[in-house]
């Protein structure tokens, strides 16, 4: 595992916050992404990434990642700041007033014509190079604010990724399932969690897979 820190640019003099995100495994074979707690106060989320966090690790230690994956368990520092006389306000910006949930950059038009030309029936080296052309774009693009790098800095890596799970969760869902997205478990080989599975055997390492398959079909019944 390794971590990098992405630094947003200065909301103020004096402050500077940056989005810490955890990498393991190879990406030679599939790249995965996960975030959580996109509006701050999502808190059970931040807790599924600090326990998937331990996963990966012994995962990874193992030699039983198929996959490469990038972990950003915090992925909303702004909002994870934001109070008000005690009380949490995660969802939106206090300064601008938008959801912190919308307004991400929607590239297509761009790409399409960067990309004119470029691509083939080859589906590998099409999706390489729109990944790369994406990755060029935000690395040249230069953020207003805060709020747009903190926006910029979670899309370059998501782009970059075959399966990308977002997962929020307001602390009053905290008793439901953690995640229920049915990618989930094979690519993460966890079970604690109660993951569904899903057609992912590429992924993860075989024989645990049928493993926890035969301990979901139990538990479902
Ligand atoms: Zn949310």
């Amino acid at each position: 595992m390794h971590q990098q820190h992405h630094s947003l640019i200065s909301a103020s003099l004096g402050t500077q916050r940056e989005i810490i995100s955890f990498h393991f495994g190879e990406e030679k074979y599939k790249q995965v992404y996960i975030q959580t707690a996109l509006h701050g106060d999502e808190i059970p989320g931040m807790a599924v990434s600090w326990y998937l966090k331990q996963k990966l690790m012994a995962l990874e230690s193992a030699g039983r990642l198929r996959a490469g994956f990038t972990l950003v368990p915090v992925a909303n520092p702004l909002a994870l700041s934001q109070h008000w006389q005690g009380t949490h306000l995660g969802r939106f910006h206090s300064e601008s007033g938008q959801d912190f949930n919308r307004r991400f950059p929607s590239l297509g038009e761009k790409l399409a014509a960067e990309l004119d030309g470029s691509l083939t029936p080859n589906e590998s080296e099409n999706k390489r190079l729109i990944r790369d052309a994406i990755d060029r774009h935000y690395h040249d693009v230069i953020a207003r604010t805060e709020l747009e790098a903190q926006r910029f800095t979670l899309m370059r890596m998501a782009s970059q990724a075959d399966l990308m799970i977002d997962h929020q969760r307001a602390a009053s869902a905290a008793e439901e399932p953690a995640i229920s997205a049915e990618v989930a478990a094979p690519v993460i080989g966890g079970d604690e969690l109660a993951l569904v599975t899903a057609n992912a055997e590429d992924i993860a390492a075989p024989r645990r897979e049928r493993w926890r398959r035969s301990r979901y079909r139990k538990r479902s019944t």
